[in-house]
């Protein structure tokens, strides 16, 4: 079977700055439900300013990028429990931006990838344990959801995804927008997961649409 994966980039510009902060640690206490193997997890601000784009040669329809952002927004809800204004490209935690496959590309994301998050800008909060082994804790400060819309004839073409499909996507980047790093890797099929890596288990086999307890239990430490 192919493997058809959903990443996210890591893209923590508050590393340097951390070696030099003076933040003490802070001890935020055992993470009871870790199945992620990154080192890092994440919050959003108590407000996110939020907004939706699309480059100029995508044709993504705009009601798609708004439909499947405020899904994900509300199948987090419940564990993030964030208020939500309007921000622009100057002022914003989250951004929500379809883009083409070309342009997809020369990011280097690959064929494979229908969608990703980008974690622009960071702050660095402390320290968090979990069965001895230390995570790092951030503020997630800019956060970018891209969706790749691809139209060229191919196994990903993403433009073919019906919008229920588009939603399950998007609810999982929005996991990694949310600091969720990394994906839960042991999940099975008696033990669904939104942020299992693969859309063609996780939706297509598994139908899950929305964060899972095991989803869920791994977030709600942080909120
Ligand atoms: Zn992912």
């Amino acid at each position: 079977m192919k493997k058809k994966v959903l990443i996210s980039l890591f893209i923590i510009t508050s590393l340097s700055l951390s070696l030099i902060a003076v933040l003490a640690a802070t001890d935020f206490g055992e993470f009871s439900y870790w199945y992620s193997v990154s080192s890092q997890i994440g919050f959003l601000p108590s407000t996110v300013k939020y907004y939706f784009a699309k480059t100029s040669s995508c044709t993504m329809p705009d009601s798609y990028i708004q439909n499947t952002s405020i899904y994900s927004i509300n199948s987090w809800q419940s564990v993030y429990g964030r208020t939500y204004a309007s921000g622009d490209e100057s002022n914003y935690n989250v951004r929500f931006i379809a883009i083409t496959r070309a342009e997809a590309n020369s990011m280097g994301i690959p064929s494979s990838s229908p969608a990703f998050a980008v974690f622009n800008s960071t702050t660095y909060k402390g320290t968090g344990v979990y069965a001895s082994n230390t995570k790092s804790v951030y503020e997630m400060n800019k956060v970018s959801v891209y969706y790749v819309w691809d139209i060229s004839v191919s196994n990903y073409n993403t433009s073919l995804f019906a919008e229920a499909k588009w939603n399950s996507i998007g609810a999982h980047e929005y996991g990694h927008a949310g600091g969720y790093y990394d994906h839960n890797t042991i999940a099975t099929s008696s033990n669904k997961s939104l942020m299992y890596p693969y859309y063609n288990i996780f939706y297509d086999q598994w139908g899950v649409s929305n964060p899972t307890t095991s989803d869920v239990n791994h977030m709600k430490n942080v909120y």
